[in-house]
């Protein structure tokens, strides 16, 4: 490459070389390059090992360690760049009772057409999650509180209209959602901004369930 300093495989200086998998190239004497040879298997294996770590089994959505680094990266990016950011926590409404009335099978399936149906509806740069048992989280990048709010009521009178037909019978579901934005500095970490997502999707539960709390920070 007509590096000055001369060009080296696995220490050895070199003009021309054949690359084998794990070679180590230095070029100069501050760049260091590892050669990886991977075919289809090691490819395969590699995505199965993320999908693993990653995704939730069941919905298929992002799991919640996931979600922490995805709203980590985000959070940070959007206080540097000035860009809102809002977070969307949603929780389905007596969610016990489809179980107890219909199974845990019933219920597995509600979780997973929910899932699939979030994956629909969102656009691919809003990360969507599995946050815990029957709760999700939606990141939304460059959504600024209005239009976040929008976005969360679209969701939540289209999800009240659906049914998931189990057996035969039709289970109808609702969802309550709790939003929060960062728009500025007002929220300091992202533990701040879950939090307030958490205290509104809790008053969206005392005001009576299947609706959308957006209260700003104090
Ligand atoms: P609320 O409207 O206040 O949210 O009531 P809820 O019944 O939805 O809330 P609660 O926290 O009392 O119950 C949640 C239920 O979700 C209890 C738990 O058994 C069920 N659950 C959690 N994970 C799964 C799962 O993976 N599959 C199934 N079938 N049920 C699950
Ligand atoms: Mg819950
Ligand atoms: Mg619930």
């Amino acid at each position: 490459m007509g590096s000055t300093n001369g060009v080296f495989v696995n220490g050895k200086k070199v003009v021309e070389q054949q690359l084998r998998d794990g070679d180590k190239i230095l070029i100069g004497t501050r760049l260091y390059f590892k050669f990886v040879f991977q075919d289809a298997v090691d490819q395969n294996y590699q995505q199965n090992l993320f999908r693993a770590a990653n995704i939730d089994g069941l919905t298929q959505l992002y799991n919640k360690k996931y979600f922490v680094d995805a709203l980590s990266k985000e959070f940070s990016f959007s206080r540097r760049n000035r860009q809102a950011l809002s977070l969307m926590m949603i929780d389905i409404d007596h969610f016990k009772k489809v179980n107890d009335s219909w199974g845990h099978m019933a219920g597995d399936l509600v979780l997973k057409t929910l899932g699939l149906f979030l994956q629909k509806n969102l656009r691919l740069e809003n990360v969507a999650c599995r946050y815990g048992g029957e709760e999700f989280a939606i990141i939304l990048r460059n959504v600024n509180a209005d239009l976040a709010l929008m976005i969360a009521e679209r969701l939540r009178k289209s999800i009240e209209a659906e049914k998931v037909v189990f057996r035969g019978k039709d289970i109808k579901i609702t969802i309550s959602i709790g939003l929060a934005t960062l728009d500025g500095s007002n929220f300091e970490t992202i533990e701040d901004l879950i939090q307030k997502a958490d205290e509104n999707l809790y008053a969206a539960k005392e005001g009576g369930r299947n609706r959308t709390v957006l209260k700003k920070a104090a």
